[in-house]
């Protein structure tokens, strides 16, 4: 096959590049449906103003590959829009109905949240053209966020890292940058597993306790609008401050790049099991690495949220959807921990050659291979 157009593509794909421009609707979207030999493609739609196809193209790589890795039977898609999500309500509303109509044809292409989108959105577009995943509860949808799917595969994660540093994880100190849908629920489900959160961080700051966060009460606080500095249960500091918090395992949920080479030797953590996406630099990485510090990658580690998507579009319930992000996050955490320690190879080539194996498995299945 020769290099492509654009200079991103290989043997993976895209298979597909829709560019769409509607002059009347003051619609500018791109959507790259990258491999679907796993099946439908499944990826958020981006809305702001200053998405690129270049970018486009990456996300929907990472949803390739986070798919695959988390053996679901999906390939992976995104779409980026190119407008300013604080629009208002029912202009919004005209330009993803008239996005949706204009991606009826690609079937190849099951639209869900991101960036600028959300539950709402999906309802429009499944009213338009009948798919979409994220929905409203109303529409069969599972309301990832609410329920913590993200987390509880964090939680699991956590479990088969523990296991693997022989590090019991009743009584293990957490420290979480994020207190958000992600960090709230890891916090949630690691405390009922026995960990001790010593340290959680928002946008405002870090709170501090040793001897462990009361949780429950610290998520009344948050969920009052509070920030989790005004918290009365611990010690208050910057927002920097979490990063060197000493504990067995750090878990970013927050922002990407928030650990690089700059502040990677800060760490003191056994463990590092990624809730963002693209949390540390590939620098910050190899640092950690050779200090010898477990790291769980962010699309084996975070895919709980896609997991969840994916049972919603086969029309299973929550139950099922909790009971198969934790099914399936184990088994995978176990499976690339495993081949990194077996050929002594950093974690994240490990998931990726499992992702990779996967994909060109399934297209060796395919007509044209
Ligand atoms: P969210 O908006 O609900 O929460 C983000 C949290 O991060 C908030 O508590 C915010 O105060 C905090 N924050 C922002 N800047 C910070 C900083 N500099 N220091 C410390 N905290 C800071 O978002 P979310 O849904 O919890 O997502 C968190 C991350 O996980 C994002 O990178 C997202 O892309 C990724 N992710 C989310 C899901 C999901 O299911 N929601 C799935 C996979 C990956």
């Amino acid at each position: 096959m020769g290099r492509g157009w654009f200079g991103f593509e290989d043997v993976l794909g895209p298979e597909q590049i829709l560019h769409l421009r509607h002059g009347k609707l003051g619609l500018e979207a791109i959507v790259v449906v990258d491999n679907t030999a796993c099946g439908v493609a499944i990826g958020g739609i981006r809305m702001a103003p200053d998405v690129t196809l270049e970018e486009c193209f990456r996300l929907a790589r990472a949803m390739t590959f986070k798919n695959a890795a988390a053996g679901l039977r999906h390939g992976g898609g995104k779409a980026v829009i190119r407008a300013d999500p604080a629009m208002p309500a029912p202009e919004k509303e005209r330009l993803v109905r008239g996005f949706a109509r204009a991606i009826r044809a690609l079937e190849a292409y099951v639209p869900g949240p991101d960036m600028g989108t959300d539950e709402t959105a999906m309802a429009w577009i499944r009213d338009e053209i009948g798919r979409a995943v994220g929905l409203p509860r109303e529409l069969g949808g599972i309301p990832l966020d609410a329920i913590g799917a993200t987390g509880l595969g964090l939680a699991v994660a956590c479990e088969v890292a523990c296991r693997h540093a022989g590090i019991p994880l009743e009584g293990a100190r957490v420290a979480i940058q994020g207190f958000g849908a992600v960090g709230r629920h890891a916090a949630r489900r690691l405390a009922e597993r026995g960990a001790r959160i010593v340290a959680v961080s928002d946008s405002k700051g870090t709170i501090l306790e040793e001897s462990g966060l009361d949780v429950a009460a610290l998520l009344a606080h948050k969920a009052r609008g509070e920030p989790v500095t005004s918290f009365a249960g611990g010690r208050s500091a910057d927002p920097a401050a979490i990063v060197g918090v000493p504990c067995e395992i750090w878990i970013p949920a927050a922002r990407p790049d928030v650990i690089h080479e700059g502040n990677a030797d800060d760490l003191r953590a056994r463990i590092v099991v990624s809730g963002a996406n693209i949390p540390i630099t590939a620098g910050a990485e190899a640092i950690l690495e050779a200090r010898g510090v477990l790291l769980v990658p962010d699309f084996i580690a975070n895919a709980g949220g896609v997991i969840c998507a994916a049972v919603e579009y086969a029309g299973g319930d929550e139950s099922e959807a909790l009971a198969t992000i934790a099914e399936k996050i184990r088994a995978n955490t176990e499976a690339v921990l495993t081949r990194a320690r077996g050929e002594a190879i950093p974690t994240r080539r490990a998931a990726e050659a499992l992702a990779r194996e996967r994909v060109e498995k399934a297209m060796a299945f395919r007509r044209f291979g």
